[in-house]
């Protein structure tokens, strides 16, 4: 595993491997890696002949008032577990790197997905996320790109403008990877104090509770409000202070009213400083269809 922090290097060594039709993987990445980033790119090792990870803690898609500054970093600690894993280079370009003093282009997907969900409570985080998304692209050339389900509306804009803006990558959704009780795997777990550590368990138990509440109704559909009701007061009950609770269409992430079919629930929620996200996907089967044979 080679570590590369300049996007001449990373081309050189790219075209010799795209030259010996090779295939390369991408996994992108802030860092701080956990066992969550881990499983992405072991998949990409499994599909890819060459696996790139980044790690950037991109400024462009943090706000302001938030955390890039004291944001996790741990280079020397990434290193082991990415060689372990199998990756074959660690790209980690400093920020002038990636941004140039006088770098005028973003891209930004003009959509209402990106100004809902956390796109209405961080401002602007979206446009940092498609820009540099599209920067690693144009650096790397991969043919597949690996990102977690983790982040459900960051992986549906990254499709979006994969096709908008015609890259050949193939997008690969990967599961949520989950602690013991159930708290997703984040890197800005390390923020919470024990006594939250403890209490955020709560956002995983109230989704997983709804979901199996939704998944084995024996009702036609549910009204997403009553759902929402549950995840609020089990969280909150918890200690836990809500930034939203949404139940959308995973294909659009338009808000449902009441559940038909497929539903995707979505969670941002504060413990202390710490805000966590956490989603869940499922189907409400249909059941009169079924009880009519
Ligand atoms: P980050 O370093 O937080 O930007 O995350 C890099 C990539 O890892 C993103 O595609 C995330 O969705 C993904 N990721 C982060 N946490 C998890 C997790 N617990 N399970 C699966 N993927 C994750």
């Amino acid at each position: 595993m080679k570590t590369i922090t300049t996007i001449k290097e990373l081309r050189e060594e790219l075209k010799n491997h795209r030259k010996e039709g090779r295939t390369i993987g991408l996994v992108p990445t802030m860092g701080f890696l956990h066992s969550g980033h881990i499983s992405l790119v072991e998949r990409s090792t499994q599909e890819c002949d060459i696996t790139v990870v980044s790690i950037f803690v991109n400024p462009t898609q943090f706000g302001p008032n938030e955390d890039f500054d004291s944001y996790p970093r741990d280079l020397e600690s990434d290193k082991r577990q990415l060689e372990i894993a199998g990756a074959s280079y660690v790209f980690a370009p400093a920020v002038d790197e990636v941004y140039s003093q006088n770098d005028g282009t973003a891209i930004r997907l003009e959509d209402p997905i990106t100004r809902k969900l956390c796109g209405a409570s961080r401002p602007g985080h979206f446009d940092g996320v498609t820009t540099v998304v599209s920067k690693l692209f144009n650096m790397v050339m991969p043919d597949r790109a690996y990102f977690g389900k983790k982040d459900a509306q960051q992986l549906a804009i990254v499709k979006r403008i994969t096709d908008d803006l015609k890259y050949d990558i193939e997008i690969v959704g990967c599961e949520i990877k989950r602690e013991q009780d159930g708290l997703a795997m984040s890197s800005r777990n390390v923020y919470l104090s024990s006594s939250e550590r403890q209490a955020a368990a709560a956002i995983s138990r109230a989704i997983f509770k709804a979901k199996a509440a939704i998944d084995t109704s024996q009702r036609d559909e549910i009204l997403s409000a009553h759902i929402i009701e549950g995840i609020h007061s089990e969280i909150e009950g918890s200690g836990g202070r809500i930034d939203y609770i949404k139940i959308v269409d995973p294909d659009n992430f338009e808000d449902i009213k009441l559940i038909k079919g497929g539903y995707l629930i979505l969670v941002a929620t504060f413990y202390g400083r710490t805000r966590l996200i956490d989603n869940i996907s499922g189907k409400l089967a249909a059941k009169s269809q079924e009880n009519q044979c």
